[in-house]
């Protein structure tokens, strides 16, 4: 079954109104005609009399139609109907949708194969590293499996764990077309040297010469990337902003920023002064994992408040940048944390 969408305003709208009643009958069974069938809006002439039950002449009434512009005659022997797929989803969005929770439910039958994925993966979330919940169903931490290729099948190399916040963020795309990093199974408890040898195998990390100490050496306790020596950055990504080479230190953080402000239309930051270097430090050293940043820095977009576009009282100033992201809120949580998880999202948005 599938669903067709119908204007609220339909009923009293001028067209609607103009084509009587039978008009309207004719145009709303059509619609459904055009959803079970899949013929994205097309409705071919002997379809017609059989549209909708119980009218004795609707190849009269397809006149009311056509005159008010509801629907438009097609060369090949039918009709149109106009803007259909502006409000409906496409033939190929059906089957794509269909074959994806075909997908699903295989997957969820397949007990033994959902075993070895949180077996391997530790019940950790493979982009971001969060201990996933399985009893939340809806909360940014509760736990999803999600498909790498979207298209790619339910072996088990093409499932990992995933938070239901990455999930919702890489959408359908690949971890490379949504900018996002996989990380190897195990990458988040790095110890031992033989770790490290371990994930630098798996994942593949861009070769490249050592690199000087990421972090300002000569703080007294030296920062150690907790997710191995290099994480895997897209190279997209760095493409577009090289100073994640230096990943992570404070200049990266800071061109990252920069990046996503200039695209999402946010405020960018012009000095690297001192303050500013040494609490990207210090967040650093508290989440030094990539893909927490693009996903935080990326979430922005998809709240007015953080825009700087709700007009509640005593915020009509304000608006997110990085010194705001870098401090604790009220409630001693950092506020790119809360950011991270969605806490800002506009209720309309995922
Ligand atoms: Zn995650």
């Amino acid at each position: 079954m599938t669903w067709v969408k119908v204007d609220d305003g339909f009923r009293h709208h001028p067209k609607a109104i103009r084509i009587g009643p039978l008009g309207r009958d004719l145009f709303v069974c059509g619609l459904g005609y055009c959803a079970e069938n899949l013929t994205d809006g097309f409705i071919p002439d002997d379809m017609v009399p059989h549209l909708a039950p119980g009218q004795s002449h609707p190849t009269k009434i397809v006149a009311r139609l056509l005159l008010a512009g509801l629907w438009t005659r097609e060369e090949e022997g039918g009709y149109h109907v106009h803007d259909y797929l502006a409000y409906n989803p496409s033939r190929e969005q059906v089957l794509q949708d269909r074959q994806y929770q075909a997908l699903k439910r295989d997957m969820y039958a397949d007990g033994a194969l959902l075993k070895v994925i949180r077996a391997r993966d530790q019940d950790r979330c493979r982009y971001c590293g969060a201990l996933v919940n399985w009893r939340d169903r809806r909360g940014p931490r509760s736990a999803t499996y999600d498909h790498i290729v979207p298209a790619g099948g339910n072996a088990a190399d093409n499932l990992v764990v995933a938070c239901r916040g990455c999930n919702a963020a890489k959408r359908d795309r690949t971890p490379e077309q949504a900018g996002m990093v996989l990380h190897a199974p195990g990458w988040y408890q790095v110890g031992s040297s033989s770790d490290l040898d371990r994930i630098q195998n798996e994942s593949s990390p861009r070769p490249g010469p050592t690199r000087p100490d990421p972090i300002d050496s000569k703080t007294e306790t030296p920062f150690v990337p907790s997710n191995g020596p290099r994480p895997d950055i897209p190279a997209k990504l760095l493409e577009r902003v090289p100073a994640l080479d230096t990943w992570p230190s404070p200049d990266a953080l800071m061109a990252l920023w920069n990046d996503i402000a200039a695209r999402d239309g946010l405020l960018r930051v012009r000095s690297a002064s001192a303050g500013r270097r040494d609490k990207a430090t210090k967040y650093l050293r508290q989440f030094p994992d990539l893909s927490f940043w693009l996903g935080a820095f990326s979430r922005i977009k998809a709240s007015a408040l953080l825009r700087g576009e709700t007009k509640n009282p005593g915020h009509e100033s304000f608006r997110a940048d990085f010194d705001w992201l870098l401090t604790k809120g009220k409630d001693g949580t950092e506020n790119i944390v809360k950011v991270h998880d969605g806490k800002y999202d506009d209720r309309e948005t995922r």
